[in-house]
């Protein structure tokens, strides 16, 4: 019999035992959904000085190829190169670069409208931090949301406030908390309907989404801190979450922590397995968009296991499998 034939996990419809992005998407439109990165130029108020300077200790700040192309010029090259690798149903474009609700409220709103109009455009989705989300935006977003499904990314990365220094995030995980529960109002009351109508994959018509980003490995967390975070996200009720491994690249802070043997990464068998007690630990219903973090960055320094994105993959199917496990099987006991 094949796995996923025995798989007890009710979302999938394959070996996977967690509820993956391209699962999510096919119960969403019925096929192969890819983002498109954008880059509206915003800047981080950990970069500029408004919450901190020089950015989290990771974070890779640099020109982006994006520089002086519309928002039309930077998904119409995204989508060619997607259409090479695969027949897409459809577009997200994602506004990934630094804090996308930071900025001039004209921009960002031009913006925003500018990528729900584009063509095959199924969702808009907008990368940020919880500390720049303000009435204005919301109100944005709520006008977007009655346009084009919208989700909001949120980085949390870690809900301990000693590492929170060490990574010099510059916003404490109470001020996040504060950041989600504006959006998380706002996300109940686009969705009210929706919520209302009982029907156990009713999920996937939600309007207004969110997603949480952690990062496993940081510097100072054993495994129960990761595992108090994503149960600390899990009490949140994200839509979705992003579960990445830390990356060392060349030029950041943390190279130079790593390079003097400050602290020490995870293998990936310590990560597979840290991986898997988290998924058990989120709610069934929640995509798990990530489980791993992409490895193939020119400069990346280690771990060099990431570059093996599905071997990662894999061992974590293996490992659910080899436990009888799948997500949410812990939900609610921390
Ligand atoms: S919040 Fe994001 S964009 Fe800002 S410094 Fe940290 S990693 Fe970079």
């Amino acid at each position: 019999m094949a796995q996923k034939d025995i798989n007890p996990y009710i979302y999938s419809d394959s070996n996977k035992r967690y509820l993956t992005y391209d699962r999510y998407m096919k119960m969403r439109f019925g096929g192969k959904v890819a983002k498109v990165p954008l880059d509206i130029g915003c800047t981080c108020p950990n970069i500029d000085g408004s919450a901190g300077y020089g950015g989290c200790i990771y974070c890779k700040n640099g020109s982006s190829s994006a520089i002086g192309k519309t928002i039309d010029e930077q998904y119409q090259n995204g989508v060619n190169v997607m259409n090479r690798k695969w027949n897409n149903v459809g577009y997200i474009p994602y506004f990934q670069s630094n804090s996308n609700t930071y900025g001039s409220l004209a921009h960002l709103e031009k913006s925003y409208f500018e990528a729900a109009g584009l063509k095959n455009a199924l969702m808009v989705d907008i990368a940020t931090r919880a500390d720049c989300i303000s009435q204005e935006v919301l109100d944005i977003l709520e006008r977007l949301s009655e346009k084009i499904p919208v989700t909001v990314e949120l980085g949390l990365q870690t809900s301990n406030d000693k590492t929170a220094d060490i990574i010099n995030r510059c916003h404490s995980y109470e001020d996040f908390v504060k950041g989600y529960y504006l959006l998380d109002n706002l996300r109940n009351r686009i969705n009210a309907d929706i919520h209302n109508d009982g029907e156990p994959y009713s999920f996937v018509k939600k309007r207004f989404t969110l997603c949480i980003h952690i990062i496993n490995g940081l510097p100072g967390e054993m495994r129960e801190d990761m595992l108090k975070t994503v149960s600390d996200a899990a009490k949140l009720n994200p839509d979705m979450i992003k579960i990445h491994m830390l990356h060392i690249l060349k030029g950041t802070r943390i190279a130079d922590l790593y390079l003097r043997n400050e602290f020490k990464l995870l293998d990936k068998e310590e990560y597979v397995s840290i991986t898997c007690d988290q998924i058990e630990l989120l709610p069934p219903e929640c995509v798990v968009a990530r489980v791993t973090g992409d490895g193939l960055e020119d400069d990346l320094i280690a771990p060099l296991w990431t570059r093996r994105k599905t071997q990662v993959a894999n061992d974590i199917d293996k490992e659910l499998f080899r436990r009888n496990s799948y997500q949410g099987i812990n939900h609610n006991i921390m």
